[in-house]
């Protein structure tokens, strides 16, 4: 009983711990209640049409074909004779929502979205379109409706294809784009005839908005160096060539049209986005028509990136901006107020217009950045007690009304360099007080959940100390105890009186009151504090420091790996000298030579590159062959030890596993060369996938509880998932990383018998269905924090070892090909996160045994 209630507060505990992630870090940026800016005098352009390329990447739009013709000649022949252009860097997460939002609002995008598959609006926010007079879309079903909705108003109107069209299987995706296109061509010809459309039309601040799927489409199924994606980017031009022509036509060539384009993410050579790779945050963008510069002719211009002699652009000026600020660039075109959110600056290099226009435009900017730094200033003095609040020091109240009357004068005096250059300067300090707020209180959580944090690690080892060693001595001293009880409960209501005042919200009572109790706990166990604290002093000095260094070392192996995967290898490989180190060599010599060449080869695993590989479906067939062999070998010893019984329903389930394995490596290798060869997927492999999916679940569970034959039974179901999910030498990772703790289970008893030969289980008839106390086995010795260490370092190597924390992201979508093939952000995103699951479950049993076994 005791023990249940244990182990709910654990899981409570651990998930206030993942919750307090989004509070701390990922909360939305966005304030509201500023009023819009709007530049005084009158914008140089009518309408406005944006061309969003969807995952078009910079350097393959720019770039010259192999004999030197453009990819695009229509966007070429604009950068060289009749607009500005230069790139445009995303931000992380590289993904269609953010870009959008980033273009389109201004502002970058909090990451919790993600939470919600960045489909619905976690927050209303303003855009250009609705800061438009009237705002047509045409395209995609993922990205029109979030603007149409968090307009206010109808004046946001959209025309989306079917989902089902996103088919990036089998069709051709340039469909997608040249519906857009014929689509926009008919609108226009019926607005020739219908009176109050063409009205509508004619207004001031139109938004045209085109959303150009097929490239990205493209991009996930034949990668960016393929034909198919080079080929639509020649058809986004030629149709781009056909709009500006039709609009020039239908407004009478009135020269009030400005023409923006630009992708929301690039993309990696192997068809991802999502990551922070320069493929992917490289985005091109074009602007040309009223309002906008005609290019300018340099002699020299440098960039670290070596890009501009690639793409043979070195003598028309590059114009780099960030994403965001392309949305106050079409704001200023047509004349509408800045988008209230918008973190975006002018870049003034983009635009044709009088020095006067641009000193203006920019205080503007900077007056709306402004108003966001003052109303977050202001939320967070209201929720601050006054005599805890440290107010930004660089812009105060008064530097910022001289910033803003001194550049109000250089504008009267038309000093409008000088005023432009002031302004930058108010723009950089708001958005550095803006986040210097927006993270104000993550000093404060950070320090409670850690606290937090440090208390249940306290308890659980406390815990793990008093049910396994002598040292429970619970003469519990009754007043003291009640005394630190009375002690607790006050500090607790302390902190909770402190929040109310502060007007905090709800889960940061939750984040600063959790220590308490757990720290309670804690220290109620003062006697057993003391006793271990005497047993530690005993310790001879060097030893201590010797074990100290090691555990520092041994952590932060654990830590760098999480940013350079290398370091795996490093630990893996000291792994490799630990029989050698020890006595365990001489004990065992086939075992510790297992060990060791398995540590060895699960250490290159690390050292191949996450990214960057082209799918080789022969290796995901040698894993499938190198398992069936195994099988095989274990079958044929099941079926020779004659003078034990086994039952028929074992050996089919055995048969049924081998198959389910036989099958998936004919399916992945039926379905990517069906892919191949354009013919999609096959209904039957679906199905096969899906039911081994399924059924991996729960066969494993029918299987013979025997040592042996349990986990086999659970590495071939897992491993008939994971080989669907593979494109390459990972499939090999998990064989090698299970051969390897089935090793360890024996280099583990052998260390036991290092101490005590009494302890001797016998591992073949060892049986799961036994539910051992593990408490009665034996007392805890040094050894088990080496051991704990061992387990925890496998964790991490079964989710590091054939990626990083980003390629999660950044999938290969190739990689879940044998499932479904229409885009589906929330179905692929669980089917990958399901996949390293295999590695680790198969190595959490055999280990989680070899806990109970030894533990
Ligand atoms: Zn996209
Ligand atoms: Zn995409």
């Amino acid at each position: 009983m005791n023990m249940l209630i244990f182990i709910i507060a654990g899981l409570l505990v651990h998930c206030v711990f993942l919750a307090s992630i989004f509070d701390i870090y990922f909360t939305s940026p966005l304030v509201h209640g500023m009023t819009p800016q709007r530049t005084p005098l009158p914008p140089p352009a009518k309408r406005l049409v944006l061309f969003v390329a969807d995952g078009l990447r910079a350097d393959t739009l720019y770039e010259l074909d192999d004999n030197g013709t453009p990819q695009a000649p229509y966007l070429r022949n604009i950068i060289e004779y009749k607009g500005s252009w230069g790139v445009s860097h995303t931000h992380v997460p590289t993904e269609s929502r953010p870009g959008h939002v980033a273009l389109i609002a201004g502002f970058y995008e909090d990451v919790s979205a993600v939470a919600k598959g960045w489909k619905e609006n976690p927050v209303e926010f303003d855009s250009v379109f609705n800061e438009s007079k009237y705002t047509w879309s045409w395209g995609s079903p993922d990205i029109l409706p979030m603007f149409a909705k968090g307009a206010s108003g109808d004046h946001v109107y959209t025309y989306c294809y079917t989902a089902e069209k996103e088919d990036f299987g089998a069709q051709d995706a340039t469909k997608l784009d040249t519906w857009v296109f014929d689509h926009v061509k008919n609108f226009f010809q019926a607005a020739r005839s219908n009176q109050t459309l063409f009205s509508k039309v004619n207004e001031e601040k139109v938004v045209l908005f085109l959303h150009l799927l097929g490239i990205d489409t493209n991009g996930h199924a034949h990668r960016p160096n393929s034909r198919e994606y080079k080929d639509n980017i020649r058809k986004v031009d030629e149709g781009i060539n056909d709009i500006v022509s039709m609009l020039e036509d239908f407004y009478g060539n009135d020269g009030k049209t400005a023409f923006i384009l630009t992708s929301d993410h690039g993309m990696t050579d192997w068809g991802s986005h999502g990551a922070g790779h320069p493929s992917e945050t490289l985005t091109p963008l074009i602007a040309w028509g009223a309002g906008v510069n005609y290019p300018q002719k340099v002699t020299f211009q440098f960039f670290e990136d070596e890009f501009l002699k690639e793409w043979k652009l070195e003598k028309w000026k590059r114009l780099d901006v960030n994403q965001a600020d392309i949305a106050p660039l079409m704001a200023s075109l047509i004349g509408v107020p800045f988008p209230l959110n918008s973190v975006g600056i002018l870049p003034l290099d983009y635009l044709n217009n009088s020095a006067h226009f641009k000193a203006e435009s920019m205080f503007t900017n900077a007056v709306q950045i402004l108003e966001q730094f003052k109303i977050k200033m202001t939320q967070k003095k209201e929720t601050t007690l006054s005599f805890l609040f440290t107010p930004f020091q660089l812009l105060s109240d008064t530097e910022q009304i001289n910033i803003l009357r001194k550049a109000r004068s250089y504008i009267h005096q038309e000093k409008y360099h000088e005023a432009v250059s002031l302004c930058k300067t108010l723009i950089s300090l708001a958005l550095e007080g803006l986040s210097y707020y927006h993270t104000y209180d993550r000093l404060f959580l950070g320090i409670s959940v850690v606290m937090g944090f440090v208390g249940w690690t306290s308890y659980v080892i406390l815990l793990i100390v008093k049910t396994h060693t002598s040292l429970t001595r619970s003469t519990h001293d009754k007043a003291s105890t009640v005394l630190l009880l009375y002690g607790f409960a006050a500090i607790g209501v302390l902190i909770a009186f402190f929040l109310l005042i502060q007007t905090c919200p709800w889960t940061y009572y939750i984040y600063c009151l959790l220590p308490v109790p757990v720290w309670y706990a804690v220290v109620k166990e003062f006697r057993v504090i003391q006793d271990l604290a005497s047993l530690l002093l005993v310790f001879p000095l060097g030893q201590s420091i010797g074990f100290l260094v090691a555990g520092a070392l041994g952590i932060e192996i654990l830590v760098f790996s999480f940013f350079y995967r290398s370091t795996l290898t490093v630990g893996l490989i000291a792994f490799a000298g630990w029989p050698l180190i020890t006595r365990l060599w001489a004990q065992a010599k086939v075992t510790t030579l297992c060990w060791t060449l398995l540590c060895l080869l699960l250490a290159m695993f690390p050292l191949m590159p996450v990214v960057g590989r082209e799918p080789n479906i022969s290796l995901v067939t040698v894993a499938g062959l190198v398992i069936l062999l195994i099988s095989s070998f274990f079958l044929a010893c099941l079926c020779k030890s004659k003078n034990k019984y086994v039952p028929k329903k074992d050996l089919t389930i055995l048969l049924f596993q081998m198959l389910s394995i036989a099958l998936s490596t004919y399916v992945v290798n039926s379905t990517h060369s069906s892919l191949h060869h354009k013919q999609g997927l096959p209904v039957i492999n679906q199905i096969i996938s899906w039911t081994t999916l399924a059924s991996s679940l729960f066969v494993p569970l029918l299987s013979p509880t025997f040592f042996f034959q349990r986990l086999l039974s659970i590495l071939l179901s897992l491993m008939s998932p994971y080989l669907l999910l593979s494109t390459g030498y990972e499939a090999l990772f998990p064989l090698v990383l299970s051969g390897l703790m089935f090793s360890w289970i024996y280099m583990e008893k052998e260390a036991l018998q290092h101490y005590d030969d009494s302890l001797k289980p016998k591992l073949a008839v060892l049986n799961f269905s036994y539910t051992t106390d593990i408490t009665q086995f034996r007392q805890l010795h040094l050894d088990d924090i080496r051991r704990s260490f061992f387990f925890v370092f496998f964790i991490v190597t079964a989710f590091f070892g054939t990626g990083n924390i980003a390629s999660v992201n950044s999938f290969d979508p190739a990689s879940i090909y044998c499932f479904l093939t229409v885009f589906n952000p929330f179905i692929m995103g669980s089917l990958l996160v399901w996949k390293p699951f295999p590695h680790r479950s198969c190595d959490f049993r055999p280990y989680g045994f070899a806990l109970l076994l030894f533990g």
